[in-house]
């Protein structure tokens, strides 16, 4: 259902999953920043098209669409482990979807795009430095592999924003900037949430658009006929099993569980720390959703929490995040039981799952990170305490791993050759602990037989050279507030081949220089 009004009056939307709002036009010259060629491809583009003058109006919601129905979605959340009521769409407004010559659906999506009746007391608007971000860690997330709702293109408004400082407590005007989003859905477990929160009947609603997301999006679980055995597997022996093919929403709940537990492992994999897991903004589909204060480890520190909005509690700090999927499925799975879809059993039966997927997604990518015959759980645990302890760089330390040879003859003082670059800090006290770890490292690696060879290109494959360090963006942020977009159009290039050595790009695999510790320069929080 939809809401009666399109104004964009704040308020609360009852009974409605959207609201039909164009956007803001609050745009003076729009100009383009930089647009992502894979998407390009993927929406049957011609790269021609980015260059038309009128492509940033179009992108800029200054020109209207063509065959677009533009809406901003109803959806509620628990913020930070409470509820927080109506949330939705408060500055992102959905264009339409465009169908592919692959018959791919892919909802079109401004974000910064003007007030909608979901923006509360905010203004609607984005700022180039938070949209940079966006932009360019949707794409470099999507060079890494990992699930994530993907951008189009990156336009400025010619218009300031205010924004206030958290730093200093001084407003600042920055420059205003629109993201073209771009995912086959944007549901959130919010989305769910909000309607099941209002009581009896709206219980329906929930019924209605999780019809709507299985059929759309589930394709798997549409298809679904009690005949047929499925694509789950059946679990642990010792767990009691639940028939998913007699209750296709129970079916879903586990999908959307594993994707969750998937799309988490696949994080700890890269050292990213997403800052703000709230309910609505996690994906129903498993995609890393809402770019804000996020960050890639640097030196490897479990409670690392980008989000100064988040100190000193730290619920979403890196080492957290798995918990806190689990806690949000427990939600979701929550608000389907409220809404009669899936019985208690079932609920719980998701839960379990999504720690089975977490736990053997988790164990097969640390295996791969080391090249590992297989998984070593004391191996990799102590060696990430040891990372700890020397604040050792988490994405340098792995590639530069399969450096190390298999050989269990290489004398000790030889050991901690291959990883000299990355453990340069350590002081004398602490060989001795990395000297043992290598050694049990080497023994484990030559009982797999693989070799050296062999392994360095499969762990070359997971390990990623590269990846979006808060300084880098930073760079790039500082020289597009001068007007130079070059910065951010280099650092899109590199993100889309993380994995692969790319000639003199190396500065951007060092550590973050001294600049970037200093009080306020790559602060992030909520507003970011
Ligand atoms: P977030 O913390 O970014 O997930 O945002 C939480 C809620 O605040 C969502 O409903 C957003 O749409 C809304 N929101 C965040 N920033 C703005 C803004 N500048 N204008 C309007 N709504 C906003
Ligand atoms: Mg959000
Ligand atoms: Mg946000």
């Amino acid at each position: 259902p939809g809401d009666p009004r399109t104004d964009r009056f704040p308020r609360e939307v009852l009974h409605a999953c959207y609201t039909k709002v164009l956007p803001s036009a609050e745009v003076e010259d729009p100009q383009l920043v930089a647009w992502s060629d894979s998407v390009v491809e993927l929406l049957d583009l011609d790269p021609e098209e980015c260059q038309r003058p009128d492509f940033p109006l179009l992108f800029s919601g200054a020109t209207p669409l063509a065959g677009s129905l533009p809406y901003a979605q109803c959806y509620g959340g628990h913020q930070f482990g409470m509820w927080a009521g109506q949330l939705g769409d408060g500055r992102a407004i959905t264009l339409g979807e465009v169908v592919n010559s692959k018959s791919q659906r892919w909802e079109l999506q401004l974000k910064g795009a003007g007030k909608t009746p979901y923006s509360r007391f905010a203004d609607g608007l984005a700022v180039l430095r938070s949209s940079i971000r966006e932009f360019l860690c949707s794409e470099a997330m999507h060079g890494l592999g990992i699930p994530t709702t993907r951008a189009l293109c990156l336009v400025t408004t010619g218009k300031l924003v205010s924004r206030d400082m958290f730093y200093d407590g001084n407003p600042k005007d920055e420059p205003g900037a629109i993201v073209c989003r771009v995912a086959p859905s944007f549901l959130r477990f919010g989305s769910y949430q909000i309607h099941a929160s209002r009581g009896k009947e709206d219980l329906e609603i929930v019924r209605a658009l999780a019809d709507y997301a299985i059929r759309h999006h589930f394709p798997n679980i549409e298809n679904m006929t009690k005949s047929e055995s499925l694509s789950f597997s059946t679990g642990n022996d010792d767990q009691e099993v639940v028939d998913l093919t007699s209750n296709k929403y129970a079916a879903w709940a586990v999908d959307i569980a594993e994707r969750t537990a998937y799309l988490i492992a696949r994080w700890q994999g890269v050292g990213f720390t997403h800052g703000v897991l709230n309910t609505d903004n996690m994906s129903i589909l498993g995609l890393t959703i809402d770019y804000g204060p996020f960050g890639f480890l640097d030196a490897f520190d479990p409670s690392y929490t980008p989000n100064t909005t988040d100190l000193p509690g730290r619920r979403y700090c890196f080492a957290n995040q798995p918990d806190i999927g689990l806690w949000n499925i427990a939600q979701f799975v929550s608000t389907l039981s409220a809404a009669k879809l899936i019985d208690e059993k079932e609920a719980n039966y998701a839960m379990e799952r999504y720690g089975t997927k977490f736990m053997d997604e988790y164990q097969a990518i640390m295996t791969r990170k080391l090249g590992l015959p297989k998984y070593n759980k004391l191996l990799i645990s102590k060696l990430l305490s040891n990372m700890a302890v020397d604040k050792v760089d988490y994405t340098n330390f792995f590639r530069t791993l399969s450096n190390v040879k298999a050989d269990p003859n290489i004398p000790e003082d030889e050991l901690l050759v291959p990883l000299k670059s990355v453990l340069l800090d350590i002081g004398k006290e602490r060989k001795e602990a990395w000297i043992g770890w290598v050694k049990t490292y080497i023994h484990e690696l030559s009982s797999g037989g693989v070799s050296d060879v062999e392994r360095k290109a499969s762990m070359d494959a997971v390990n990623p050279k590269y990846v979006l360090r808060n300084y880098l963006c930073q760079s790039a942020i500082d020289a597009a507030e001068q007007g130079d977009y070059e910065e951010v159009r280099r650092l899109l290039k590199l993100m889309e081949r993380p994995y692969e050595d790319q000639p003199g790009m190396e500065k951007y695999a060092r550590l973050p220089p001294a600049w970037a510790y200093r009080p306020g320069v790559c602060m992030l929080s909520c507003s970011s």
